[in-house]
């Protein structure tokens, strides 16, 4: 690992000591302490008022207990959890997962990362996190809806309009929004549309929000390309994961001229020269909620690889959208080899820091999640503007707005790189454009 600016160590330590047994944590925080180093010579004044000390410490953390009873009228016990990391630039914001390795760790990583991704998008939004080790996979939609209740039912006293706004992640999508706003109502009796994001159409969601991670991510390769004049136009295109993230990503590639000849799950991956068809892989994975293999089972001319690596396909761009660390040195290595020119990252942290080193050093263009898939969070805070001011914008608004903040999330992070001397790393600049606005509004509203 790079060193760290000797401001920097014991704050590290810290972090390791206080936060023992969270490797992700630690990672994330290592990954953007490394880039702080120009930035603690440069500011003083976060240095004197402890300013990274604090950021590196979330506001509140809140764990409870989420007791549901199955189908075969068993009662089952999960945990939950929300992590209020910064609230300086406004209220928590940031999604739930319920996936069975949910813990602690893997919750601060996440509302980490949302503090400086959030920031970046230039919107009035602070950064949390939250989720439960629940695995919704095989449950029964009754199950997912009490499930659901339950954890609404602790979780209402801590969230508001304008205090923390969940909204979804790996294992939340439309469906379990609704069963949690419909309990939050319930218990409340407050129509509080700006309580949670990622909201049905027709009761306060907003158009573009499920596209808008995936969407961001294309955009932002888009833009990566356009700084050697070069597009997305005939590029092959490999996009890990097929849930909400990968899917619209997929469905933006093709828009742009793209093609994406690869896609996957937890399964396996498949290869389909012919470009990925969008209905099947959304009947197969949002409809029958079934394994990518039923994709090549039903597509002419495409294959399923079982385990494997679908980093070993090779293509121009690449999209890792699963989750994270799903990218090695040892697949970094073959991408390069393959001659791939951009990674955009649509999930967050999918890459390892060895596998990250592996692309810097092969010159290989890299946007860091934090800024690559903030469109989802962006199209959140857009979908909160909607619901204060009981107005809804159309596909064609809030598609345009989000492609604005994207390219400006992409503009002010070459900026910064520049200024701060590290021409072209996008981590670097995303990592201080989103720290500094957050550090200065802490310096404003004093020590607390
Ligand atoms: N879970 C998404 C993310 O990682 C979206 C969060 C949100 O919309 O609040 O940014």
């Amino acid at each position: 690992m790079p060193q760290l600016h000797a401001h920097l160590v014991p704050i590290f330590d810290e972090i390791v000591t206080r936060n023992a047994g969270e490797p992700e944590f630690h990672q994330a925080a290592h990954e953007v302490l490394e880039s702080l180093g120009p930035v603690v010579e440069k500011h003083s004044e976060y240095v004197d008022a402890q300013v990274i000390r604090r950021l590196c410490e979330p506001e509140r953390q809140i764990i409870f207990r989420v007791p549901w009873v199955d189908d075969a009228g068993r009662a089952q016990v999960n945990r939950g959890f929300r992590v209020e990391f910064n609230s300086a630039l406004g209220p928590y914001k940031g999604g739930l997962r319920f996936h069975p390795s949910v813990n602690l760790g893997i919750v601060k990583f996440l509302g980490f990362e949302q503090i400086f991704k959030n920031s970046l998008t230039g919107l009035p939004i602070g950064g949390g996190k939250g989720g439960s080790d629940f695995d919704p996979k095989g449950k029964s939609d009754a199950e997912i809806m009490r499930f659901c209740q339950s954890f609404m039912t602790e979780l209402y006293r801590h969230i508001g309009e304008y205090t923390d706004v969940p909204a979804g992640d790996i294992g939340v999508g439309g469906r379990e929004i609704g069963y949690m706003f419909g309990q939050y109502k319930r218990i409340t009796n407050r129509y509080e549309s700006g309580v949670l994001t990622g909201k049905g159409i027709s009761w306060g969601g907003s158009l573009v929000r499920t596209e808008s991670t995936g969407y961001g991510a294309v955009f932002f390769a888009q833009e990566i390309l356009g700084t050697s004049g070069d597009s997305l136009e005939g590029k092959r295109v490999i996009v890990s994961g097929s849930g909400n993230v990968a899917t619209y990503a997929t469905q933006k590639v093709h828009q742009l001229g793209g093609t994406v000849v690869a896609i996957s799950d937890s399964s396996g991956y498949v290869v389909d020269e012919k470009g990925i068809d969008l209905d099947l892989l959304k009947d197969v994975k949002e409809v029958r909620r079934a394994r990518i293999s039923e994709y090549a089972d039903a597509r002419q001319g495409a294959s399923f690889v079982a385990g494997g690596s679908i980093w070993d396909v090779p293509a121009d761009v690449a999209i890792p959208s699963a989750t994270q660390n799903e990218l090695d040195e040892a697949a970094a290595i073959q991408l390069v080899k393959n001659g791939v020119k951009v990674i955009s990252e649509g999930a967050n942290m999918p890459d390892t820091p060895e596998a990250i080193r592996v692309f810097r050093e092969a010159g290989v263009k890299f946007a860091p999640g934090k800024a690559a898939n903030a469109g989802g969070v962006a199209t959140s805070a857009l979908e909160m503007q909607q619901n204060a001011s009981r107005d809804s914008w159309s596909f064609e608004y809030t598609e345009e707005r989000l492609h604005r903040i994207m390219k400006s999330i992409h503009d002010r992070s070459l900026e910064t790189a520049d200024q701060y001397g590290a021409p072209g790393d996008y981590v670097v600049g995303a990592n201080i454009a989103g720290f500094t606005k957050v550090a200065d509004a802490m310096l404003a509203q004093g020590v607390i």
